[in-house]
């Protein structure tokens, strides 16, 4: 089990070995690399990274809303099918 650390820029949680800390004026906060370097390359990338993240998001809600349904029909006793 390990615990993450919140990302002030993803707004979201990273495992800590993906991340540094930041000194900004309101205290020490947690910025994953990955955002860190996005931003370095090209300071314009950062809103594309946003919505890359937004979209992954909404892509994970959905696949684990289907992974629960397929578990379900899964879970489904079979039973039934040799009472014919
Ligand atoms: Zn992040």
């Amino acid at each position: 089990m390990s615990s993450k650390v919140y990302c002030y820029h993803c707004m979201t949680y990273h495992h800590p070995e993906t991340m540094r800390k930041m000194v900004t004026r309101s205290g020490e906060r947690w910025r994953c690399i990955r955002s860190i370097e996005a931003a370095r390359r090209n300071p314009d990338e950062r809103d594309a990274f946003g919505e890359q993240q937004s979209e992954l998001n909404r892509l994970k809600a959905r696949s684990s809303l289907e992974g629960r349904m397929l578990e379900r029909r899964l879970l489904t006793p079979s039973c039934q099918r040799g009472l014919d």
